[in-house]
């Protein structure tokens, strides 16, 4: 690993070139590679050689997908999944045993939290929650069975954060590893392995794509840890496709800039809502408000693209500003070039009663969104004559 600064490493770690001396990575679309001969067939297959297979264990693409992500986070190594799904599923099922405990934050990723609650079960490995604004409960959950510490900052939909520094040394005490989903920040704004970190993962396919096209997943960290992960994903199929890893890596190559513009936006989008007299409570890491401002400060380079903020009038406000949204998309997806905005409530958490809602964090009138790249006045504009209709 060579060790350049973020944005060359982003943009110049990338494979050799071929004999036509290409100047960027082309699309290696092939499902598998050849041998010279019997013997080089047998080292391959024995690792003794390293060198690549068959794409469902590695491709020049995603190999070098995942360099970039590497040197991004100061990792050691790195495998990449289908989704960051994949990526979660895999690390748990490569890395525990039935009867193993997970000590998890209660405020993670919706799939992440069925994953916990309803699949991991069937294996016999439990998880215990803490709440992510107690983090001095922690080690209370900690049993002689515990084997990961998992959190992900800022959460998601209520952006709050936990202290990377305090997990790292409650891990380090208790010999436990730590994973941390760092999808919302990037390794542009955060990198947990500097805090104690053994595994960071991410969704791909929010800001590191940062266009809406592909999905992808990718974890990074320990060498000894992803060559595990590896085995089991090499054997049981989640590999990222060549296809989404060229075009991830190519949006690698501007997340430094898209990420400091989507910031920058964020930013003054925050400052309007709170300023807005439709608007109750707004929460964003680079506001002085947050509650966890000095952890922002501490851990983060800027504040992110997410926003929750909360509307006065509960749920039949949330539905009726979601109507009113002219230029804002409604989508599932969030870190796209476009602004998008969900109003969990009355949407996707609709099915849930009240006091289910309320106990994942998701108030009546509790509005997220993901601020994207276009002009911020429009966008601004958009959430104005949408608060004061
Ligand atoms: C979207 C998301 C995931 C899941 O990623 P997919 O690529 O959709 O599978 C995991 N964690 C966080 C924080 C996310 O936002």
């Amino acid at each position: 690993m060579s060790d350049f600064n973020f944005e060359t490493e982003a943009i110049r770690n990338q494979l050799e070139r071929s004999q036509f001396q290409e100047h960027s990575t082309p699309m290696y679309l092939t499902s598998s590679f050849v041998f010279e001969d019997a013997e080089d067939m047998r080292a391959s297959f024995t690792e003794e050689k390293i060198r690549t297979i068959y794409s469902r264990y590695s491709n020049p693409n995603t190999s070098e997908f995942v360099e970039k992500v590497v040197a991004m986070e100061k990792a050691e190594d790195g495998y990449a999944f289908a989704t960051g799904m994949a990526a979660i599923f895999s690390t748990f099922a490569a890395l525990l045993s039935s009867g193993d405990h997970i000590v998890s934050a209660r405020s993670v990723f919706g799939s992440t939290h069925t994953l916990f609650t309803k699949y991991l079960p069937k294996w016999n490995i439990e998880t215990s929650y803490f709440d992510i604004n107690k983090p001095e409960e922690i080690e209370s959950f900690i049993k002689p069975s515990t084997k990961i510490i998992y959190a992900e900052t800022p959460t998601n939909p209520g952006v709050d954060l936990i202290d990377l520094e305090l997990l790292g040394k409650i891990a380090k005490k208790h010999h436990l590893l730590l994973v941390i989903d760092n999808c919302f920040a990037t390794p542009y704004i955060q990198q947990p392995i500097k805090y104690g970190a053994d595994l960071v993962v991410h969704s791909a396919t929010k800001l590191m794509d940062g266009q809406g096209r592909v999905l992808g997943g990718v974890v990074v960290g320990n060498s000894d840890l992803i060559r595990e992960i590896y085995l089991f994903s090499r054997n049981t199929g989640p590999a990222m496709s060549p296809f989404n890893a060229w075009v991830l890596s190519k949006s690698l190559e501007t997340l430094a800039v898209r990420v400091e513009k989507h910031c920058e936006n964020a930013l003054k989008v925050a400052e309007f809502l709170e300023s807005n007299k439709n608007v109750s409570l707004v929460k964003y890491p680079f506001l002085e408000s947050h509650p966890q401002y000095e952890i922002a400060k501490k851990q983060m380079k800027l504040g992110g693209n997410i926003i929750a903020f909360e509307i006065k009038g509960g749920i039949e406000a949330g539905k009726k500003f979601l109507n009113s949204i002219k230029l804002c998309s409604l989508s599932a997806n969030l870190g796209d070039t476009r602004t998008i905005v969900t109003h969990p409530a009355s949407t996707t958490h609709f099915r849930l009663s009240e006091e289910e809602r309320l106990a994942a964090g998701i108030t009546p009138g509790l509005v997220r969104v993901s601020v994207g790249l276009e002009n911020v006045i429009d966008v601004i504009s958009d959430l104005e004559q949408a608060l004061n209709s």
